[in-house]
C-alpha cells in the first residue's frame, strides 16, 4: 500500500510535472510565433514606405528645397526677374578675358568671386573686371574650403586680408559680396562676412562647370535650372574652363533673352 501510494505520488508529481511543463511549452511555442508573424508584417510594411521615399518625394522634395535663401540665409536670388552670372576662382589669365570679352560682346554685366592669392598674381584682370563695371564678391585667400570652421578672427583676417589685394589692385574698389568656397557655409563665416559689409552670397543654379561636363552639357543644365531671379554659379579659374567659356554664348544669350542678365549689387 505504501509503495502504491508513494508511486501514486510519485505519478501524481510526473504528471503535474508533465502538465506544468505541458502549460509552460505553449508559452515557448506561442512566442516564436509573433517573431515570424513580426518580420511577415514589417515585411508587407516595409515596401509600402519605401516606394514613397524614393519615387515621389524626390521629385517633390527638389523645388521645396530650392527656396528662395540659400543655406543660412544667403542670398540665393537677384531679388529681380533678371538673372545673374557669378564666375568664381579667377581670375585666371586663359580664361578670365574670355568671358570678359563675352560679356562685352553681349552688352551684359556679371559678378566675380576671385581668390586672394590670384588677385594678388593678376591684379591686372580684376582692373578689367572692375573698369567693365562688374560686381566683385570675396571668395576668401586662398580657397580655404575649411574657413567656416576656423575661428571668427582667422575668419575675419583672411577676409580682410583678400579685400585689401583686391583694393591694392584697384584703389577704392567695393566688395559687396563674400561667397564660402565649396558653398560650405557656417553661422561664423555668415556673421563675419556681414559685419565687414559683405552680403554672404550663395546660388540658385550650379550646372557643375567644374566637372567633366561638355558646353552643350553646361548649357542645357544651366536653361533646365534657371527661373526668374537665378544666380548662376559659374568658374572662370581652379581648372580648364575651355567648357565654361564654350558654353558662355550660349548661356549668356538665352538667359538674357528670357529673363535679362544683371549683375549683383
Ligand atoms: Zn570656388
Amino acid at each position: 500500500m505504501t509503495r502504491r501510494t508513494a508511486l501514486a505520488a510519485g505519478l501524481a508529481l510526473l504528471l503535474l510535472l508533465a502538465t506544468g511543463c505541458a502549460n509552460e511549452k505553449p508559452v515557448p511555442t506561442r512566442s516564436p510565433l509573433p517573431y515570424p508573424s513580426i518580420p511577415q508584417v514589417t515585411a508587407t510594411a516595409a515596401p509600402t514606405p519605401t516606394p514613397p521615399a524614393a519615387t515621389p518625394a524626390t521629385p517633390t522634395r527638389k523645388p521645396a528645397a530650392r527656396g528662395t535663401v540659400g543655406p543660412l540665409n544667403t542670398q540665393r536670388l537677384t531679388g529681380t526677374r533678371a538673372v545673374a552670372l557669378t564666375f568664381d576662382d579667377g581670375p585666371h589669365p586663359e580664361w578670365t578675358p574670355g568671358v570678359l570679352d563675352q560679356l562685352r560682346k553681349a552688352g551684359v554685366q556679371a559678378t566675380f568671386c576671385v581668390v586672394g592669392v590670384k588677385v594678388r598674381k593678376y591684379p591686372s584682370l580684376v582692373r578689367r573686371i572692375a573698369r567693365e563695371g562688374h560686381t566683385l564678391c570675396n571668395h576668401s585667400w586662398q580657397h580655404d574650403l575649411k574657413l567656416g570652421k576656423r575661428k571668427a578672427a582667422q575668419i575675419r583676417d583672411d577676409l580682410e586680408r583678400t579685400n585689401r589685394e583686391i583694393q591694392r589692385a584697384v584703389p577704392g574698389a567695393k566688395v559687396p559680396y563674400y561667397r564660402q568656397p565649396g558653398g560650405k557655409w557656417t553661422s561664423s563665416v555668415v556673421a563675419v562676412s556681414k559685419s565687414l559689409g559683405m552680403k554672404p552670397l550663395h546660388w540658385d543654379v550650379d550646372p557643375a562647370d567644374w566637372d567633366d561636363t561638355s558646353s552643350a552639357e553646361i548649357s542645357r543644365r544651366i536653361a533646365k535650372q534657371a527661373r526668374p531671379g537665378s544666380i548662376v554659379l559659374l568658374h572662370d579659374g581652379g581648372g580648364d574652363r575651355s567648357r565654361t567659356l564654350g558654353a558662355c554664348p550660349q548661356v549668356i544669350s538665352s538667359l538674357k533673352r528670357k529673363y535679362g542678365l544683371t549683375r549683383l549689387r
